[in-house]
């Protein structure tokens, strides 16, 4: 048995596909019912809070212009606006720009000072532009095997608090008879206290899948266990967007209790496999370490990029690795 063939037997075996989208520009999805407003997040309802705004069920630097929902209230809109989904887009951003994925202003730009002076890369027409001096060089080159490696710098982001967004975004894409099981979880996302404890040693799976990727496809996925299942965590809410696949397990108090402090050992949900592995190279599965409560500033990420063309036209290739 091949390693996909194990992973797909493997939630086969554990796990039922509770909801699934893939999403692209131009495909609407509302999920919610406008007539019976009350927030999933505070449970309060009109008057005492609005509903004006537009809540993405996951966020628009995400790439997403399709799925939203229409219960999270202004105020709650607005928190997480300023503060976690912050911290995932900080942290998301080099990769983000590698695989051209299209924010609200468009796709990324990094660059280094707000001074323009030092390096800069953009996304344009022909591909991506990169500028940068020769005394404080960010790339080097391997011709051989045309790949250029980059050390970006990551925008200031508190760990704890990108782990809190991608949990959000299960939370959000949830079925309504599901919320009750999650009350911990939904409370603690909610605080702004990154101090307090609670899911913050729950892992989540990355898949980076090294080769051209589309850059406006969203697939969203809500995994729940058999109900004969018990020794594997309850949720899973997995996310791809560009060259990654986010998995990230949703804590339930109710149901994950018999979990308490065991090894948990899971093979991560199965992806399509390389159109071309002897180019590409396989793809890369690993467990993020999302615990920090620290805000981290000036981390500098690897990210590698094949190439076809000239430098300067780097990234038509579009394959990166954080
Ligand atoms: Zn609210």
């Amino acid at each position: 048995m091949t390693s996909l063939e194990a992973n797909i037997n493997f939630y086969e075996t554990h796990y039922d596909m509770l909801r699934q989208w893939f999403l692209r520009p131009g495909e609407k999805v509302v999920l919610g019912d406008k007539q019976n407003r009350t927030c999933r997040f505070c449970g309060r309802t009109p008057p005492e809070v609005t509903f004006r705004k537009v809540a993405h069920a996951i966020p628009e630097a995400l790439g997403n212009k399709s799925i939203e929902s229409v219960y999270e209230c202004d105020d709650c809109n607005e928190g997480f606006g300023r503060g976690i989904e912050n911290d995932l887009g900080n942290w998301s951003k080099p990769t983000r720009t590698f695989a051209r994925i299209r924010g609200k202003s468009g796709v990324p730009t990094l660059k280094k000072g707000g001074d323009g002076k030092g390096w800069r890369i953009e996304y344009c027409a022909e591909g991506f532009n990169i500028t940068s001096y020769e005394d404080d060089p960010i790339y080097q080159i391997d011709e051989a095997n045309r790949r250029i490696s980059f050390q970006l710098k990551r925008d200031s982001y508190t760990p704890v608090a990108v782990l809190k967004a991608f949990m959000k975004i299960g939370l959000t894409l949830l079925p309504d008879e599901e919320v009750g099981n999650f009350q911990h979880l939904m409370s603690w996302v909610r605080s702004s206290d990154h101090s307090r404890r609670f899911a913050d040693q729950c892992p989540i799976i990355h898949t980076f899948q090294p080769w051209p990727m589309p850059n406006d496809l969203i697939a969203a996925f809500v995994l729940r266990r058999k109900a004969h299942v018990t020794n594997y965590p309850y949720m899973f809410l997995v996310l791809a967007y560009g060259n990654e696949v986010f998995q990230v397990q949703l804590p339930s108090e109710k149901h994950d209790r018999a979990l308490n402090g065991q090894p948990i050992s899971i093979l991560p949900f199965p992806t399509p496999g390389s159109p071309d592995p002897a180019r590409y190279g396989p793809s890369k599965v690993r467990v993020l370490d999302l615990t920090g409560r620290e805000v981290v500033k000036g981390e500098v990420v690897s990210v590698q990029v094949g190439y076809e063309l000239a430098v300067h036209k780097a990234g038509l290739d579009a394959a990166t690795d954080a």
